[in-house]
């Protein structure tokens, strides 16, 4: 397979079309066998659900070619999991798990051309995503649906390596306590743009929110879940029901725990404690870990002693680790690594 010419150490992270993506309708109460095609367009009546009352859910991850030259990708089974929670909360007929894993593996073979090379830091970003199709007018879920799978190379995500960020607190919030925080919906992102791109006006890199009952607890940023290093060199992590379920997270307290030996706390974390912390990262497929050097609070800093010039030292094990893993320089644990080709 004749890989394609691009320039992939300078890809950004925008949408770059490929040939090939995977289609499945649902209607009479069944999906159907999904078929790849070229048509890169949605075509849906100016009523569906998906317009109107923002029916939709999404995944994100990623393939990307291992040190032996397979096409792989990682734990695609627990992100047909999520989906399926996704879906239900949001009334949304759940995709079996076979086939999301099928469609995954259908559309990044058909597109391996666009699967950047090992070493180049590029991946390819793979968007499966479900919406209501046919017009809904009176609030009710649609009868119909379509879920489709396209993918789109990107490139590194830090170029020139891992800077830490500056983020605000901000003053809006994510998610409501017993609300959507905890899947994965568009809706979700539509409500944070406003917050972002006010920090982004600020000079902030992202919105650290807090829980929106008492302002007290740190819950996410817009797309990526906390970790935190204290220091006795244990990694804490934020548990609240509004938090998304990151597969990064969930990755990295395994490794810290089973490949590093150090003791994960995932529990309740309060904004007063941030301070007492020695790192703190942001995690999530699109940047695995991106450390955060700065939190300001309506003025008052917490300046972690890791600094603003490089990766703290524990985070950056972790992210070596789980990188390592991921691209095969590391033995992964029995099941995270899918062999696509
Ligand atoms: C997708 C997402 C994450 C990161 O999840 P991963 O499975 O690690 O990619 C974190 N927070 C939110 C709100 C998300 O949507």
């Amino acid at each position: 397979m004749e890989k394609k010419n691009l320039d992939w150490a300078n890809l950004g992270f925008g949408y770059v079309q490929t040939e090939k993506r995977y289609v499945s309708v649902y209607k009479d109460g069944k999906w159907d066998n999904g078929t790849l095609t070229e048509d890169a367009t949605v075509t849906l009546n100016e009523c569906a659900g998906v317009f109107q009352y923002a029916q939709t859910v999404f995944e994100g991850l990623k393939a990307y070619t291992t040190e032996d030259g397979h096409i792989v990708t990682f734990r695609p089974d627990l992100n047909a999991a999520r989906m399926v929670e996704s879906a239900k909360r949001l009334e949304m007929p759940p995709l079996p798990e076979a086939q999301f894993i099928d469609s995954i593996n259908q559309v990044v073979k058909a597109n391996a051309a666009y699967v950047p090379p090992y070493g180049s830091g590029a991946t390819l970003y793979i968007r499966p995503y479900m919406m209501g199709t046919n017009p809904v007018i009176g609030v009710k879920p649609a009868d119909e649906y379509m879920y489709r799978v396209f993918v789109t190379p990107v490139g590194p995500y830090f170029k020139g390596g891992a800077k830490p960020i500056t983020i605000k607190i901000s003053d809006f919030d994510r998610a409501a306590p017993n609300g959507t925080g905890h899947i994965k919906a568009g809706l979700n992102y539509a409500m944070s743009l406003h917050a972002i791109v006010t920090a982004h006006e600020e000079g902030y890199a992202e919105n650290m929110y807090l829980d929106a009952a008492t302002r007290t607890k740190v819950e996410e940023t817009g797309g990526a879940n906390f970790i935190f290093i204290t220091k006795d060199g244990k990694m804490v992590t934020p548990k609240s029901d509004s938090i998304l379920p990151s597969i990064t997270r969930r990755s990295l307290m395994y490794v810290a725990e089973h490949y590093l030996g150090m003791t994960v706390e995932h529990r309740e974390v309060y904004k007063d404690e941030l301070k007492d912390f020695a790192e703190a990262g942001l995690c999530g497929t699109a940047a695995v870990v991106s450390p955060v050097g700065k939190i300001v609070d309506h003025g008052t800093e917490i300046c972690f002693p890791s600094g603003m010039d490089e990766m703290g030292p524990v985070t950056k094990k972790l992210y070596d680790t789980l990188t390592g893993i991921q691209m095969g320089r590391i033995e992964a644990p029995e099941g995270w690594i899918h062999t696509i080709c």
